[in-house]
Parts: C-alpha cells; structure tokens; sequence
C-alpha cells in the first residue's frame, strides 16, 4: 500500500487519498489510565491525574496511524460516573461522528464502569464509525503499566476501517470486545475484560487488527435510541439478592423515586420469597421490574422458576444487572409497557 501511495504521488505530485491517515479525536475521561503514584511497585495511587496530551505524549508511535486531536470530558475515578458526564460525553462523540473530516473516536475511561459507558454509547450514537473505549489496570508510574499499549491499540482499532458498524468497541489486553458483552471480571488484573457469554470480536497485536466475529443485537444505527432526544435519564435502581433477604431496599427505592428496579436475583433471577412479593407489588404500581442475576455469565429464561408475565416482570435475557440498568433507563424514555420493554431486551 505505502509503495502504490509513493508512485501515485509522484506520479500526480498530488494528495494520495487512499492513503490519507485517517482523523481521529480522543476523548478523555480520567480513569487509571490517567492514573499515577508516588511508586513504580504500589497498589496506592490517584485515577485522573494525568492529562490527555500527556497520555498521548507516552506513545508518539499513534502519530503515524492517525491524524489526532484530543479533549478532556472530565478527569474523574469511573467510580465517579454519572449521568451529567454520560449525557456530555454521548453529545461530544455523536456531534464529533456528524462531521465529514472525523473518521472515528477514541474514549480513555476507568475500567470500573467502562462497561456501562460502553453499553449507553453503543445503544444511543448514530454512526457507523468507530467509537473505542480503552482504560488500564496499572497507572501511568507503574512498572509494565498497560495504558500506553492499550491506548496505542486503541487508536489503531478506531483508525481500522474493518471497525466500521460493529458498534461501540472496547480494547484491552490486546482484546476487541462488543460494547453489550463485555465485563471487568476481576479487580486487579490486566487481563479483566471478557465477554463471557460470547467470546470477544477480534484481537489488537501491536496495532494489527484482526476480527471474527460480529454483534447480531441492535446498536448504533440500528438502535431505537438516539441521543439526539435524551435530556435525561430516569432513576433505575439495582437490587442485590442473597439468601436470608429483607425486602426493605425494595420499599427504599420506591420511595426514592424508582421509575425502575434490576433485580440481581440468584441464580436463574430467583429471588427471595418476600422480595419477590415486594417486587410484583412494584410491577402492579407501574414500576418496570427487571430480572437479572447476580452470577455474571448466562440467560435469564422466561418463563424459569419465577413467570415473568404472571408478575409483570420483563426477563434481563443475558445482560448482567449494570448493563440491564442502562437498556432499561433508556427503554424508560420511550415507554411503561412492560411487553415493549421485553422487546427492548429481546433485540438488544
Ligand atoms: N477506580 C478506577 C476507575 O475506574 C480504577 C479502574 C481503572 O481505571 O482501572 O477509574
């Protein structure tokens, strides 16, 4: 490709565009990638310190895969997400996607909620172009610190167009992930993010990218949600259940304003037999009630020990609770009708 690219230069002394560098913007949100510590060998230190020119400043090699920009959103802890930075963030990358001369987005977020940012911008930005999401588990000052080679990967993966349509994509460890499948599966290691349910897309070796497989869910273009029309998001609370529960949380939320309550249920979305009565008194008052489970992998089945359509309760299919959290906040702003909520989770 470099050789045809010389030759076409030369030979018109013109602009190559075939091999033009693409334009990608990165946006920045804080996290352990931006992370730093007193010491090279500590567990202790501070997320969303560092800057984003100072991110990019570790890897002047991403010069020569894309033309870049970059922009701070916010410089948090992913702890510290919320909804305000969901919404800024959600409107930046969908006005940024709307221009001709920008090819594709990079977001650097912490890995704790990197799955709910993820699954939010992956069901309401309307583009086929690449969004990518990359974070660390080891800071900036750490010894091996995994945040220059992911945000390398990362940059390579939104400048690839094979990224095109395959909805928000998020790199790690070497791994490309669907937005909808992917979870932190352990608290301290690099290699954290998995797609249990389905295996990640394709992988990301020094920049080389290489899929095999694709989402059949909606998402991006294909989504019923559009960014454009959200102002705000409703209050959507989770639900822990464990043996020997109590049904007060449940009355908690309500109380606080719920207009919908995940249940991350036992097993196969059990729950508890006073939680299950204090949540079908929920369904009957309106509340959207959706069953997750608490295990982390696999599908709620409807109808399982529990029938969802006698309670009026809507099956969270394979999604674990945080992400079933997002589908339904979103699924809110459109309707109450628990059948059309289940057919948000059925295509999803
Ligand atoms: N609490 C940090 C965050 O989510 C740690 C996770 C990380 O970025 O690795 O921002």
């Amino acid at each position: 490709m470099r050789l045809l690219c010389k030759f076409v230069i030369l030979m018109s002394l013109g602009v190559c565009s075939v091999c033009a560098k693409p334009n990608v913007y990165i946006l920045a949100t804080g996290g352990t990638i931006a992370g730093s510590s007193k010491s090279a060998l500590s567990s202790a230190y501070k997320s969303g310190s560092l800057s984003v020119d100072s991110l990019l400043g570790a890897i002047p090699q991403a010069k020569e895969l894309a033309n870049l920009k970059a922009e701070q959103i916010s410089n948090i802890g992913s702890q510290e997400m919320n909804d305000a930075v969901w919404l800024k963030l959600a409107k930046r990358v969908q006005a940024l996607l709307s221009k001709k001369d920008v090819d594709g987005v990079v977001i650097t977020h912490g890995t704790d909620t990197m799955e709910e940012t993820a699954y939010f911008l992956n069901l309401v930005i309307k583009s086929a172009k690449p969004v990518v999401m990359v974070g660390a588990m080891r800071n900036a000052d750490s010894l091996s610190a995994d945040g220059p080679l992911n945000l390398y990967n990362a940059i390579a993966v939104a400048s690839d167009v094979q990224s095109k349509g395959k909805g928000v994509l998020v790199v790690m460890d070497d791994a490309i992930h669907a937005a909808r499948e992917v979870s932190k599966t352990n608290t301290t290691g690099v290699d954290t993010f998995k797609s249990l349910n389905s295996g990640p897309l394709g992988h990301v070796l020094y920049g080389h990218v290489r899929f095999y497989m694709q989402s059949l869910r909606k998402h991006t273009l294909e989504s019923a949600f559009d960014i454009a029309q959200i102002h705000d998001l409703p209050r959507v609370d989770i639900i822990y259940s464990h043996a020997n529960d109590h049904a007060d949380f449940v009355q908690s939320a309500l109380q606080h304003g719920a207009k919908g309550i995940v249940s991350a249920g036992m097993g196969n979305g059990n729950l508890y037999p006073s939680i299950l009565e204090a949540l079908a008194q929920a369904a009957k008052k309106g509340v959207a009630v959706v069953r997750s489970s608490r295990v982390g992998s696999g599908f709620i089945t409807r109808p399982g020990e529990i029938d969802d359509s006698q309670y009026g309760f809507v099956s969270g299919d394979n999604l674990n609770p945080q992400k079933a959290r997002v589908l339904l906040m979103l699924a809110l702003s459109q309707t109450h009708d628990p059948q059309k909520i289940q057919n948000y989770f059925d295509t999803h």
